[in-house]
């Protein structure tokens, strides 16, 4: 995936390494045990088993705080106005990590570090958060089902892990979930965002947009079974930075969550971040 980023018409990116985030960044919206337990978890040798998918490493706990160190450093670029976008390139994904449980390959939830980080740092008072991967980010709702500053809005195949994500889980009123069917593809995705999605988010006026990039709605993911093509990514990634640039002065950070296939994962990628370049 990273080597899909070295071609020549990334060659005018600007590339930062991640720093770590600190505990108070991750205790906005992690709890002190989830905090602990995870930056506690350093094994000898093989790996150590969280859940059924959840796996740590010895590497998997500093790949954790820069993954989400990402995300802090990358919204105080855009708001600074150091850049206009931002594209995390990091793993261990997050939407999946709620308060208090690592879940599904991810252990702390990245874009809602850097959603709490706009809010408590940068005062901010609407950050819409639009999530396209193919799982529903349970997570970032978990810990923002109560928040009406943040706009929580996701599509994703249903059903599907992690099992949530029906369009009755409304929040108060900040939470929208928009899921699509097992086959679905192109048109049905886009559509759901032209008339559905789109419309709430341009409504909400977000002074800064967070994107949970999933790539794994591809036809070619096998975690999954909607029929999305390459170019799709392009096109949500343009209508995000449209809605970005209507409201938030352009700002928009985006992070990336899942994609299990890796020739796919690659080249939407490159869609992707070609498209916030423009
Ligand atoms: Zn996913």
């Amino acid at each position: 995936m990273l080597q899909a980023l070295d071609q020549d018409r990334f060659a005018s990116v600007d590339r930062v390494e991640a720093p770590r985030a600190t505990r108070e960044q991750l205790l906005r919206v992690h709890t002190p045990e989830h905090v602990e337990r995870i930056l506690a978890t350093t094994p000898d040798a093989d790996t150590i088993r969280l859940d059924e998918d959840t796996l740590m490493s010895q590497a998997s706990a500093e790949a954790g705080l820069r993954a989400a160190g990402a995300l802090v450093a990358a919204v105080d670029a855009v708001m600074s106005g150091s850049a206009t976008r931002a594209f995390c390139a990091v793993r261990p994904p997050g939407h999946h990590a709620t308060p208090d449980t690592a879940m599904g390959f991810c252990l702390f939830n990245n874009v809602a570090v850097g959603a709490a980080h706009a809010l408590a740092a940068h005062g901010l008072k609407r950050v819409a958060i639009a999530d396209f991967d193919v799982h529903h980010g349970n997570g970032t709702q978990d810990i923002f089902q109560r928040e009406p500053r943040v706009l929580f809005i996701s599509s994703h195949q249903q059903p599907l892990y992690p099992g949530t994500g029906s369009p009755e889980e409304q929040g108060v009123g900040n939470i929208v979930n928009a899921p699509l069917s097992s086959g679905e593809g192109s048109d049905e995705f886009r559509a759901l965002w032209n008339e559905a999605l789109l419309p709430k988010l341009h409504a909400f006026k977000p002074q800064l947009v967070l994107v949970s990039a999933g790539f794994d709605a591809h036809q070619r993911d096998p975690l999954a079974n909607l029929q999305l093509q390459t170019e799709d990514y392009a096109w949500i990634t343009e209508r995000l930075v449209d809605l970005a640039r209507a409201h938030a002065s352009g700002r928009l950070v985006s992070t990336l969550e899942g994609g299990y296939d890796l020739q796919a994962l690659a080249a939407s990628v490159g869609a992707h971040v070609s498209a916030l370049m423009d």
